[in-house]
C-alpha cells in the first residue's frame, strides 16, 4: 500500500497535533457501488465544497480512475481548481448556477453551469448568441424542495416558448430530493411525480434526479445519470438502515499532557465539569478550531483501541481534556494518539451526539489537520 503524506505546516506527522486519513481504496470501492447500484444510469461524483472536505483534488482522480466523467460542484472557483486536477475529458457542472457577469469565463473554460433559473438561462444564451456557438447546460426544475430551479410555471413558459433556450445545448434536466434519506416519506414520491411532469417540457432531454440516498430509493430515482456526494465518503445513505458504505476517513488526535484531579476539581473553561472522585485526565490537541463542534462539550468521547474516553467539560479551540481512568495505569502517554473518527465512531454518530449530520462533520474539518492518504 503507497502511502502519500502531505503537512498543512512543515513538521510532518510527528510535530502534528491531529492525523486525518483518507482511506483512497475505500473512495474507489464506494464509487463502485454506487455505480453499480446504480447502473444502466451513469454515475457521477459531487466533489463539491472541496471534496466534503477530503481534498477535491485528491479524491476526484480517485474517482476518475474508476471510469467517473462526470463532476459536480458548487462554485465557479470550484470549478475553474478542479479542471486543473483532472484531465480534458470530464464535464464539470456548476450547482449554484453563475453569478451575472461569468458566464464568459465559464464558457471560455468549457465548464457546465446549471441553470436556476429564467434570468440565468437569458445570460447563458445571450453568451451563447454573443459567441455564435451553442452552450451546454442543465437545466434545474424545482420539484418541491423550494431551494433552486424552475418553478413549474417557469417550466411551463419555456414549453410554450422553446425558444428561450435557443443556443443552449441541454445535456440534462435535473431536479433534487429533499427526503431521500427518509424511505418511507411521502415526498419522495410527490417529488417523482413532479419531475416526470417537468421532464415533458423538455422532450428527448436526458434527466438527472438522485443523489446518494436517492440512489437506494430505486431504479424509479435514476433516470440517466445519479448525482452521489455523501456516500463516496462513506457517510450513510439512510441512517435507519445499516451503512453499506466503506468507512473512508479516519481522524486521530495527539494526547499533549496527562495528570491526575482530585474530588472536588473542575476541568476546562466555564468550570463546567466538576470531578466526584480522584480522575486521570489526559488533554487532547484538537477542538474547535480544527472542526470539531463545541457542541460535543460534556458529551462526545475519544476512543483508545476499544475503551471509550468521555470529553470532561467543554470543547476549548485547540484542545479537548478527556476522562482516561478507565485505561490501564501509564496509559494513555504524551504522543499517543486517540480516535475521534474511525472503526469505534462514525462522523454520522459524532453528528448524531450534537445535532448535525456527517455532511457537516466532514466538510468542517479544516486545513489544521495532517493529512495522510492511504490505498492510492
Ligand atoms: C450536494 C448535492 C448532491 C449530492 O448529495 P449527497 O446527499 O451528498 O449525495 C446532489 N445534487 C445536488 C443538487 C446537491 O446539491
Amino acid at each position: 500500500m503507497q502511502i502519500v503524506t502531505t503537512a498543512a505546516g512543515t513538521g510532518g506527522e510527528e510535530r502534528a497535533g491531529t492525523v486525518l486519513t483518507i482511506d483512497l481504496a475505500a473512495l474507489a470501492a464506494n464509487y463502485r457501488l454506487l455505480r453499480d447500484r446504480a447502473a444502466p444510469a451513469v454515475c457521477s461524483a459531487v466533489v463539491k465544497a472541496d471534496g466534503y472536505g477530503l481534498g477535491a483534488a485528491t479524491v476526484a482522480p480517485v474517482f476518475y480512475g474508476e471510469g467517473c466523467r462526470h463532476f459536480f460542484v458548487a462554485h465557479l472557483d470550484e470549478a475553474l481548481e478542479l479542471k486543473q486536477a483532472l484531465r480534458p475529458d470530464v464535464a464539470i457542472y456548476i450547482l449554484n448556477g453563475l453569478p451575472p457577469g461569468a458566464e464568459a469565463e465559464c464558457a471560455a473554460a468549457g465548464l457546465i453551469p446549471v441553470l436556476n433559473g429564467m434570468e440565468q438561462v437569458a445570460r447563458w444564451a445571450a453568451e451563447a448568441r454573443r459567441l455564435r456557438r451553442p452552450l451546454p447546460a442543465v437545466l434545474q426544475v424545482d420539484s418541491g424542495m423550494s431551494r433552486l430551479g424552475l418553478p413549474a410555471a417557469d417550466v411551463a413558459r419555456i414549453a410554450g416558448e422553446p425558444q428561450l433556450l435557443d443556443g443552449i445545448r441541454l445535456l440534462y434536466v435535473m431536479s433534487h430530493l429533499a427526503c431521500a434519506d427518509q424511505p418511507d416519506h411521502p415526498l419522495n414520491a410527490r417529488q417523482l411525480e413532479a419531475f416526470r411532469a417537468a421532464r415533458a417540457a423538455f422532450p428527448g432531454v436526458p434527466a438527472s434526479l438522485a443523489n446518494s440516498a436517492g440512489i437506494f430509493l430505486g431504479p424509479d430515482y435514476h433516470f440517466d445519470l445519479v448525482r452521489p456526494g455523501a456516500s463516496l465518503y462513506g457517510l450513510a445513505p439512510a441512517l435507519d438502515r445499516p451503512n453499506p458504505m466503506e468507512r473512508v476517513v479516519t481522524l486521530h488526535a495527539k494526547v499533549i499532557q496527562t495528570r491526575e484531579i482530585a474530588a472536588g476539581d473542575v476541568v476546562g473553561y466555564g468550570a463546567t465539569f466538576r470531578a466526584e472522585r480522584p480522575t486521570r485526565v489526559a488533554t487532547i490537541a484538537l477542538g474547535y478550531g480544527d472542526g470539531w463542534p463545541r457542541a460535543l462539550s460534556g458529551r462526545g468521547a475519544a476512543w483508545y483501541e476499544g475503551t471509550r474516553l468521555p470529553f470532561l467539560g467543554r470543547v476549548s479551540m485547540d484542545s479537548i481534556t478527556i476522562d482516561v481512568s478507565a485505561l490501564p495505569p501509564g496509559l494513555p502517554q504524551a504522543g499517543d494518539l486517540v480516535e475521534l473518527l474511525g472503526p469505534h465512531q462514525s462522523a454520522d454518530e459524532v453528528a448524531a451526539q450534537c445535532g448535525t449530520i456527517g455532511y457537516e462533520i466532514l466538510t468542517s474539518l479544516g486545513r489544521r489537520h495532517h493529512r495522510r492518504y492511504i490505498g492510492g
